[in-house]
């Protein structure tokens, strides 16, 4: 069964924004979703009509089997996890942990095992006679996330937790949400705008864009075949190439600066057969399957291109060539260091990880 179902959910504020349109998922037991997207797509709000924070305008929302629309946040099933965590000076971490299920009158003795237990889970066993002042940061923001594991909630909701942190810190509790997910084995719903805690989190990113859902796929899916352009652009850093021209005859993309690449097979026959030929289209690569090297280029006559290198970043175990193909911006992710004197290189695409796509659905075609 799954622990949390959105059907055909809308929300429509009552200044009338419409945030979400037709929002449909079903969620696993124990799975890890994202929604992602650019701040203002909806994903807050899809979050808080989880929460039972805001009214859901249509749709069902079921949790644990029950339709939930109209039921108190508190009565739900759920633990939002917020950014800013509230915890009460006066009180010992074993108080500030036992204190919900306290105010619920959950039995004393049932209360101390759930505490000592979120406490094992989170490495807070030596601190549970500690004040908050007496705690680091990242301490206090694991006692706030106890205070939700003792309520056994069906399911976590967390609403961009690492978004006020440094680098440094956000990469520390990157790792230690996804080993909190692990040992607690739950439902976790985690909002960001920020795709690449979307990829190193989710079982299933879910990227929304205008209130609409543009994919739901894992992140190695999501990587691969982005369906849109929007997702094309949105998921990966350095982000996707998009190159303009149009699909010719004789079974060649012609860039708008004249260079020709060949198709290979698959390509050419799905386009073909979607009626492309003779058609514009945006032709798209990441920016890992740009190649430089002789041996790539050897391989790759027919899906050869000139760069005009702009400049270059080192970065350790890589570098970035950005540079302009016949007016379009390209990026070439390389595993060497790269000698920026050449101004001018050849370039090629590993013809089966490029995409095509729709100009005008900019839906994927190929
Ligand atoms: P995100 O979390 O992706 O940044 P939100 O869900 O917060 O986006 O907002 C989605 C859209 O709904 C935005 O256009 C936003 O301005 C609008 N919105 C959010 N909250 C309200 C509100 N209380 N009243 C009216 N419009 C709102």
């Amino acid at each position: 069964m799954s622990d949390v179902i959105l059907r055909n959910v809308n929300k429509i504020y009552p200044n009338g924004v419409q945030a979400v349109f037709d929002f449909n998922i079903e969620i696993e037991h124990g799975e890890f979703i994202v929604l992602a997207g650019p701040s203002g797509c909806g994903k807050s709000t899809t979050l808080r009509m989880i929460a039972g924070l805001e009214e859901i305008s249509s749709g069902d929302l079921i949790i644990n089997g029950k339709r939930v629309n109209d039921v108190a946040p508190r009565d739900r099933d759920i633990a939002m996890v917020f950014q800013n965590y509230a915890l009460y000076a006066h009180m010992t971490v074993y108080q500030n942990l036992a204190f919900s299920l306290t105010i619920r009158k959950v039995d004393s003795d049932e209360i101390h095992v759930r505490v000592m237990k979120a406490a094992e889970i989170l490495g807070l066993t030596p601190y549970l006679n500690r004040k908050p002042k007496q705690l680091s940061g990242g301490q206090r923001q694991r006692v706030a996330v106890g205070r939700s594991i003792v309520r056994n909630p069906v399911v976590f909701l967390f609403d961009e937790p690492l978004s006020n942190l440094d680098a440094k810190l956000r990469g520390t509790m990157r790792k230690e949400i996804m080993l909190l997910h692990k040992r607690l084995n739950s439902t976790f719903v985690y909002v960001t705008h920020d795709q690449i805690e979307a990829l190193t989190l989710a079982d299933r990113i879910v990227v929304m864009a205008d209130g609409r859902v543009q994919q739901i796929a894992s992140p190695k899916e999501m990587f691969d075949c982005p369906v849109n352009l929007f997702v094309a652009g949105f998921i990966g850093t350095p982000p996707m190439n998009f190159y303009n021209g149009e699909i010719t005859p004789d079974g060649y993309f012609l860039h708008i600066d004249g260079t020709k690449i060949k198709l290979n097979d698959t390509q050419r026959e799905a386009l073909f057969d979607k009626g492309y030929a003779g058609k514009r289209v945006v032709m798209a690569s990441r920016p890992d399957y740009v190649f430089v090297d002789d041996a790539m280029l050897s391989e790759n006559v027919d899906s050869t291109i000139q760069i005009d290198v702009d400049y270059t970043e080192f970065l350790g175990a890589y570098s970035l060539i950005y540079g302009m193909f016949g007016g379009e911006n390209i990026i070439a992710k390389i595993n060497d260091r790269f000698d920026t004197s050449n101004r001018q290189i050849k370039a090629c695409f590993e013809m089966k990880k490029v995409h095509f796509y729709d100009v005008d659905s900019t839906n994927v075609i190929v």
